[in-house]
């Protein structure tokens, strides 16, 4: 099968080209798993940290790709839910021990045992990958492939950003950084709690003009000080500065929710700019978002469909994928970027 491949481990700006393409033997499904077909899969800024050592897959080569919709074209023993013909999504969790604490309680994100689709194992750029059937989540047909590719990773931990943000109806909510993630969030924040207003920061001016035309109350610099302070800032950013802005903005006793698998190095040193009387004092809180649990993925699916969603996506085909990272590195973004596989 064709696939898109990770080697090594290198800094993009040395080498705009990561990936490389490859001729795979297709996967064969172990008890309980499925043989997908894949038809599309969603471009996510986690790749550029796999690609970068960030966040290092354990065992190179692998295929990257967390955000994957197809058809499931051959059931492993035991399986019982999922028929050859569906048409199912794979996210970010590929599978976790089911027996801890985190598990037993749905924190299945938290699993010291989490294995990620596309880091820990091949996932989706290639044409066929394998999946537990326990991890893949049936698409709601509102959805094409295309659409409903974002909504797996960006949509459904944007999802938890929102819940672990706590937000109210009525509040002033921020959000920094407008990529495929947030450009879901604040239509999902506008469905959901109609009173609330969004406030919208980013460096880019293109990606300012997109978050008023989907509805933000108003969009600024990421520095920029906003009409009202903030009950809640979700960061999508892989920078520090949105960091420092972002508490900055908070009300008393507003929490920030950073959204991001780690945070590059490149203006760490903002993080001395740290005053605790401006930044942190009147309990202020930080919390960041690790990984997604099945219920964010499904809870997020059912939303999504209930509330119309439409996700602005850009197909690239799949032997195009370093141009489509390349262009997340560069923030070159309106929407979500999607691999057309097959
Ligand atoms: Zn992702
Ligand atoms: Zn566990």
């Amino acid at each position: 099968m064709k696939a898109m491949v990770l080697r090594e481990l290198v800094r993009l700006p040395d080498n705009p080209a990561p990936l490389a393409p490859a001729d795979l033997p297709q996967p064969v499904p172990g008890a309980g798993e499925l043989l997908i077909q894949v038809s599309v899969c969603g471009v996510c800024h986690t790749e550029l940290d796999e690609i970068e050592g960030r966040t290092p897959p354990p065992r190179l080569p692998v295929v990257p790709g967390h955000q994957v919709v197809g058809t499931v074209v051959t059931a492993g023993q035991n399986v019982t839910t999922i028929r050859v013909g569906d048409r199912v999504g794979v996210a970010w969790i590929y599978s976790a021990c089911g027996r801890c604490a985190f598990c037993r309680s749905g924190n299945e994100n938290l699993c010291a045992d989490f294995v990620a689709t596309g880091r820990d194992v091949n996932g989706g750029y290639a044409e066929f990958m394998t999946v537990p059937e326990r991890f893949a989540f049936p698409i709601p047909p509102a959805f094409s492939d295309a659409q409903a590719a974002p909504l797996l990773c960006a949509g459904a931990i944007g999802f938890r950003s929102v819940k672990l943000a706590g937000v109210q109806d009525g509040q002033a909510v921020g959000l920094t950084g407008f990529g495929a993630s947030a450009h879901l969030v604040l239509q999902m924040i506008r469905h959901r709690w109609p009173a609330c207003r969004v406030f919208v920061f980013s460096r880019s001016a293109e990606e300012r003009a997109f978050a008023l035309e989907l509805g933000a109350a108003w969009a600024g610099a990421t520095e920029a000080d906003p009409p009202e302070k903030l009950s809640s800032v979700i960061d999508t950013t892989p920078a520090w500065k949105p960091v420092l802005e972002s508490l900055k903005n908070l009300t008393p006793g507003g929490r920030l929710v950073i959204n991001a698998i780690r945070k590059e190095e490149a203006d760490r040193d903002e993080l001395l700019r740290l005053d605790y009387a401006r930044h942190l004092w009147q309990e202020k809180e930080i919390k960041s978002v690790a990984n997604v649990s099945r219920s964010d993925v499904s809870g997020f699916l059912a939303l999504a469909a209930q509330m119309a969603l439409r996700p602005e996506v850009q197909e690239f085909p799949l032997d195009q994928a370093n141009r489509a990272l390349l262009e997340l590195k560069s923030r070159k973004i309106r929407g979500a970027k999607v691999l057309r596989v097959a």
